[in-house]
């Protein structure tokens, strides 16, 4: 990583590196219907008291704070987000901030094909969806308990719900690598965008092997074989709306079809820390400046104690001017975050 010059916090929610935070990703249990591989470990998995997460009171008046400070989207994540009693209150009472422009959430699906007509009526805007493989058996395997079928209708509810809909894949050698083209082709049949996702290692690189990474070059390599075309940058240059890197398909073999593109979230190997317009707010209220470190703030206990806003603004301000330049994700493993996956929400 080049080394940049340290700038004082110029303005609220600007870090040291001149990164502005628009962006906040907020978890809003560490539960989940499924248990996926490379998110949580098959045993031992400690889950948090109900009464330490955050109310769906403190997430409103926090993410109130947030949006006074530059915050224009949230996402909601988990865990699995729609596990989550009255979900659809609290969605729209998180997109009737001031401000706040977008609601959107990433989810398993599970849940979508009831839910997703009335999420997007409560306010929801866009749904990324996780999906791995389009083989039955190995989505139960991967998912340990997931529903293929049930995925698959919660992708066309949120579709016929008028939702913008995404799908998130993690990219796995020796698991769906030999899927990345069927994958693709199952999205663009619905009109949607596919996003791959190189497997990074948190829980102590416990659940992380080096030979299973798939590098975003690897992806690309993949597919343009498959699909006898090239894949030129297609980010219409704009790098502060997430971490993904979108590229489209090029070439007489194209068949120059509209819609032909997908997203690279390429953590490991081209990481984007310098365009970095995030936070994360833990389900027990910790503020995150980066996935890949676990040290956090605890916003929840300024609440808990009395704090006003403007402690909380103060703490938040902070921990942004504390915000590192850059990940250190060892390929090996060694290094990584503690943490699991699925109690800060990806
Ligand atoms: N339950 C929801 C879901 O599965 O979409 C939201 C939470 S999940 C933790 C968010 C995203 O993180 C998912 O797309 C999941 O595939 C991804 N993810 C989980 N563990 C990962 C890992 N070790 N490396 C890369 N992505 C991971
Ligand atoms: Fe649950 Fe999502 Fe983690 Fe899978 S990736 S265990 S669905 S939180």
């Amino acid at each position: 990583m080049t080394s940049r010059l340290k700038l004082p916090v110029i303005a609220p929610l600007t870090d040291g590196f001149a990164r502005r935070i628009s962006y906040l990703r907020i978890s809003l249990t560490d539960r989940c219907n499924y248990r996926c591989t490379y998110c949580m470990p098959e045993e031992g998995m400690v889950f948090r008291p109900r009464a330490d997460l955050l109310t769906f009171e403190e997430i409103e008046r926090l993410l109130t704070i947030f949006a006074g400070l530059g915050v224009r989207r949230v996402r909601l994540t988990g865990g699995e987000p729609t596990v989550r009693a009255d979900i659809l209150e609290l969605v729209s009472r998180l997109a009737a901030i001031d401000k706040i422009e977008r609601v959107v959430m990433t989810s398993n699906g599970h849940r979508f094909p009831e839910l997703a007509g009335p999420l997007a009526r409560a306010g929801l805007a866009e749904v990324n969806i996780s999906l791995d493989t389009l083989d039955a058996e190995r989505f139960r395997k991967l998912t340990r308990r997931g529903d293929l079928t049930r995925v698959i209708e919660g992708i066309d509810a949120a579709l016929a719900a008028g939702l913008t809909v995404k799908l998130n894949a993690v990219a796995l050698k020796g698991e769906n690598d030999h899927e990345i083209a069927t994958l693709c082709q199952f999205a663009w049949n619905r009109g949607i965008t596919p996003r791959f996702i190189e497997h990074m290692p948190m829980s102590d690189g416990q659940l992380y092997s080096v030979q299973q990474q798939l590098s975003a070059s690897e992806i690309r390599g993949v597919v343009a074989s498959h699909f006898g075309c090239e894949l030129v940058p297609d980010s219409d240059g704009d790098t502060t709306l997430g971490p993904s890197r979108y590229w489209r398909l090029d070439g007489p073999a194209s068949g120059a079809k509209p819609g032909r593109r997908l997203g690279i979230i390429s953590a490991m190997s081209e990481h984007f820390c310098d365009t970095c317009n995030r936070l994360r707010l833990s389900a027990v209220g910790e503020l995150h400046t980066c996935l890949a470190y676990d040290d956090a703030t605890s916003l929840r206990d300024i609440l808990r104690a009395g704090g006003s806003d403007d402690d909380v603004r103060r703490s938040i301000v902070d921990a942004v001017a504390g915000k590192r330049e850059g990940h250190q994700f060892q390929l090996t493993g060694d290094g990584a975050p503690m943490k699991h996956m699925i109690a800060i929400g990806g």
